[in-house]
């Protein structure tokens, strides 16, 4: 595990300096997180990071993950398509198995920490626990909440509410709540096997081990296999430019505990890839950090074609190192790419293809993109302004009552 030091190469000594002093104000106090999967997806991926790091900074911070059945998983899935727009109808009995398996969880949880840090709605009613006490519970919504759907908002809205505060990934997902809204956006470690620097064999041997051909040029998205990543969108603007362009496609993805709709999704892709031989559909399992780096590292150009998206972590690392990135105009997306400056943002297939034509036919320009993109990761974007983001709200939520809070 990376040490404290070892991050002031990319962000200087002041902000580990600040790290250090916001974290000695938490001394003696719990920070406890819970989300629904402990591998898989963005949130598991940022918890594996920041909660050693916590730790490391002297922050006493754990991390929990809810329990719940097959049933419970598709629920929580038809409440985040919903929450992503798509319109949805819940039965009474699914709203009580929601409910039930929260209640189960908090009975069998101990939920007493100081600050309790909630990740998205699946674990959100375990608020109802939260009694007459002086925690702090803070609803993290990872989520694009651009346009989400108002009956299973209005839902949820009753339990969030119970919070003492909100946080958001980007201010276009902003709502009308009574309770603090703060916005805070995700990060990557540059440290971490997903994003640190790797030496050119281990990069040839992952392409070697996927027959992936380094001489011709690679197109990459990452992502679970997930309708809102559109990975039959992908296929079809690769098939759109390979018609211009000798290239390959690579669509590499896992599955994360709580979602139930990967196969579907995968079978539905396997039937437009056909038998292809330049499209390399990856199955990858949930240790890859390595072979996810290497590939990232190895690409000509990064898709992420989201129809929707939270933050888009793929995004950054790909960015991070320094690869053009062509993504979908969604979510929290244009907070980490300005158009033409160091990335292309597109809403449909043709425009996507246009973009990637473009890329693979002006390096230079793909180039200057990439090293844009980089330079913006680095300052808004890594794991140490995500923690000082928090320290400060976690400070702020305990001293409440005062207008200043002296350090
Ligand atoms: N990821 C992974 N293996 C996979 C697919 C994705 O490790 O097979 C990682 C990916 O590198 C990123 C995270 O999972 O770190 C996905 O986060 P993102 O915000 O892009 O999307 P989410 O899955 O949370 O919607």
């Amino acid at each position: 595990m990376a040490k404290l030091n070892d991050y002031e190469k990319y962000v200087g000594t002041d902000v580990l300096y600040e790290l250090e002093l916001y974290a000695s104000k938490l001394s003696g106090v719990v920070i406890q997180n819970i989300n629904s999967t402990a591998v898989g997806g963005g949130v598991a991926e940022i918890l594996t990071r920041m909660i050693p790091m916590l730790q490391e900074l002297g922050v006493n911070a754990c991390w929990d993950v809810i329990k719940g059945g097959e049933k419970f998983f598709e629920i929580t899935k038809k409440m985040h398509n919903a929450l992503h727009g798509k319109n949805v109808i819940f039965t009474e009995d699914e709203i009580d198995l929601f409910l039930e398996t929260n209640e189960m969880n908090a009975n069998q949880m101990d939920l007493k920490s100081d600050i309790m840090v909630i990740h998205d709605p699946q674990p959100c009613a375990l608020i109802r626990k939260k009694g007459n006490t002086n925690q702090k519970w803070i609803w993290r919504c990872h989520i694009d909440f651009s346009n989400p759907d108002p009956f299973t908002w209005k839902f949820l809205k009753e339990y969030i509410e119970q919070y003492d505060a909100s946080i958001f990934s980007a201010p276009s997902f902003a709502r009308e709540l009574k309770i603090p809204q703060v916005l805070i956006s995700p990060s990557i470690d540059p440290l971490s096997d997903k994003n640190k620097e790797l030496p050119q064999e281990t990069i040839d041997s992952v392409l070697e081990k996927f027959n992936i051909d380094k001489k011709r040029p690679i197109i990459t998205q990452i992502s679970r296999f997930d309708y809102l990543k559109d990975p039959v969108g992908v296929v079809k603007v690769f098939q759109r430019v390979r018609k211009y362009i000798d290239c390959q496609l690579v669509l590499a993805g896992g599955g994360a505990t709580d979602d139930p709709e990967g196969a579907q999704v995968l079978s539905e892709v396997e039937e437009v890839v056909a038998n292809d031989p330049d499209i390399f559909l990856l199955l990858l399992p949930p240790s890859s950090d390595i072979e996810i780096n290497a590939l990232q590292r190895a690409s000509t150009v990064i898709l992420q074609k989201s129809l929707k998206e939270g933050f888009g972590l793929t995004v950054a690392e790909a960015l991070w190192k320094s690869k053009p990135v062509i993504a979908g105009a969604v979510g929290g997306i244009p907070l980490q790419i300005a158009h033409k400056y160091s990335g292309l943002l597109t809403h449909t297939i043709d425009g996507t293809a246009f973009a990637l034509k473009q890329l693979l036919q002006n390096p230079s320009y793909a180039r200057m993109l990439g090293e844009n993109g980089h330079k913006n990761i680095r300052k808004n974007f890594l794991i140490t302004r995500h923690i000082r983001d928090y320290l400060l709200l976690f400070l702020s939520l305990l001293n409440k009552k005062e207008d200043i809070i002296y350090l």
